[in-house]
């Protein structure tokens, strides 16, 4: 069956109809009609999976999708249009162009954490370059997987666009085959997998994937704002977010007053019972609800730690100075557990956050400008903010994605177009004029190259 869908898409790539811009266009405003109709159901099937709040679907997944949507439509054109570059003097008379070509046929594969806007973010891109693509939800949120199977069944022909749904086995199946690229959304250890498989046909691949990303606050931070901004980007999704702060490396002097301004924005935000919030989303299931809880086996909790098995509830929860070696700070959290660790000066946290691997994003609350620097330039990290936490992703400018463990490759407004378009270079010469010099013999050429220093 997978290999009759991508028989279907080559077949239907070698039409050509993809690689015109009105085509393009056409679906993507198809797709834009259908989530704007389904947008009630999507909220309803996000609530379904994880409780997820209204505005928090509406927020980071229907209208980040549908605001995406708009910025490619305004600037497709633009994008698709060979680009013309200098020509080299050498070449003369000549004009030289990068033609966008798309790379063919695509898989997208998403993870369950936004499980609508990680599935159709990638596939606007795809599609706006000219591709046809396989969109495999995840299967841990089986009713927001169900609704973009049924969007993408509405909206394209499955020789276009059509999802495959299913498990770790079927995404196996997929990556078994031959795609001309691959974009993967997920954690590190089956991006390594995902990156294996292409190797095999060489594929090119999108890695968009995890890490622990700190978030450092020094003595000079504003701290009632610093403690609202990390609280907000922290538990929405109730922390199951890819660039939400992992934990905090606070300066020791300010440590107490940081503690007790984030209990209070906890308290702001979701009420003295945060079970009782509707804006409080649940963890996904129960195996990560039980790898959560384990984490706080034996560790110091200065607010939070409440939870509800029969629900997945877990509150948000502030943690004490783990230890390196804790379950905590051994690898990525993706929950509503914030570990809160003191420094004393800049090597501290230097040596702190060189305990792992290249985070997806990194943020720094300090009104010191010097300060801000040189976290951002010493470290690298996929992106991140200064005086904020996780914002950075909704700029369609910037580029999102990580660097290192945390990712390869980067999407977003025209990054996303250009990660599914390989670059052409063509030189258009013309033949009116037709310069000696690289013909043999060389012996004149050689004498007038001596004398160029710039040939090209
Ligand atoms: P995951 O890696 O377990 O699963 C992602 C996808 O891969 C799913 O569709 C799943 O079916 C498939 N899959 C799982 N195991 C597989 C295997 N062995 N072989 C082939 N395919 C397999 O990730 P997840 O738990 O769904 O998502 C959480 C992770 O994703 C976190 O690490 C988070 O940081 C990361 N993430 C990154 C971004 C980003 O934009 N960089 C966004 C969201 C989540």
């Amino acid at each position: 069956m997978i290999k009759d869908i991508i028989q279907q898409q080559r077949s239907f790539f070698k039409t050509q109809q993809t690689k015109d811009v009105s085509f393009r266009k056409k679906a993507l405003k198809r797709l834009r009609q259908e989530i704007v109709t389904r947008e009630e159901d999507i909220c309803d099937a996000l609530f379904a999976d994880f409780k997820k709040p209204r505005f928090e679907t509406l927020a980071a997944e229907t209208q980040f999708v549908l605001a995406e949507l708009k910025h490619v439509l305004k600037n497709i054109d633009e994008w698709a249009r060979p680009e013309r570059v200098d020509s080299s003097w050498m070449n003369w008379p000549s004009s030289d162009f990068i033609y966008k070509e798309p790379y063919g046929s695509v898989l997208i594969i998403a993870p369950w954490n936004y499980p609508f806007q990680l599935a159709i973010a990638p596939l606007i891109g795809a599609i706006a370059a000219g591709n046809t693509a396989v969109v495999k939800p995840s299967e841990v949120t089986p009713h927001t997987a169900a609704i973009v199977s049924e969007i993408i069944n509405a909206v394209f022909d499955p020789c276009h666009v059509t999802v495959v749904e299913g498990g770790v086995e079927v995404s196996q199946q997929l990556l078994a085959e031959k795609w001309d690229a691959i974009f993967f959304t997920g954690s590190s250890t089956v991006g390594q997998i995902v990156y294996e498989s292409a190797a095999k046909h060489l594929t090119p691949v999108t890695l968009e994937l995890g890490g622990k990303n700190p978030c450092i606050v020094d003595e000079t931070a504003s701290i009632a704002l610093a403690a609202k901004r990390i609280v907000w980007g922290k538990f929405l999704n109730a922390g199951q977010t890819c660039i939400a702060t992992d934990y905090i490396l606070v300066h020791e002097n300010v440590k107490d007053k940081l503690i007790k301004a984030l209990e209070q924005s906890i308290t702001k935000c979701y009420g003295e019972n945060v079970e009782a919030s509707p804006d409080f989303a649940r963890i996904v299931n129960q195996k990560h609800f039980t790898r959560l809880k384990e984490m706080l086996d034996g560790e110091e909790i200065l607010f939070g730690g409440k939870h509800n098995v029969a629900d997945n509830f877990l509150a948000p929860t502030l943690v004490n100075e783990p230890k390196l070696d804790s379950k905590i700070m051994a690898g990525e959290i993706f929950g509503p557990i914030l570990p809160i660790i003191s420094y004393k000066t800049f090597e501290d946290i230097e040596q702190y956050i060189g305990n792992y691997e290249k985070p997806l994003a990194t943020y720094v609350f300090s009104t010191n400008k010097k300060f801000q620097k040189r976290i951002i330039t010493t470290f690298s990290f996929g992106g991140g903010a200064i005086n904020d936490t996780v914002i950075q992703i909704t700029n369609k400018r910037l580029p999102f994605g990580g660097v290192g463990q945390s990712g390869i490759g980067a999407y977003h407004g025209k990054e996303s177009f250009d990660v599914f378009s390989h670059q052409k270079a063509i030189i258009k010469k013309a033949n009116w004029f037709d310069a000696p010099l690289r013909y043999p013999p060389y012996n004149l050429s050689m004498k007038i190259v001596k004398k160029i220093k710039h040939l090209f």
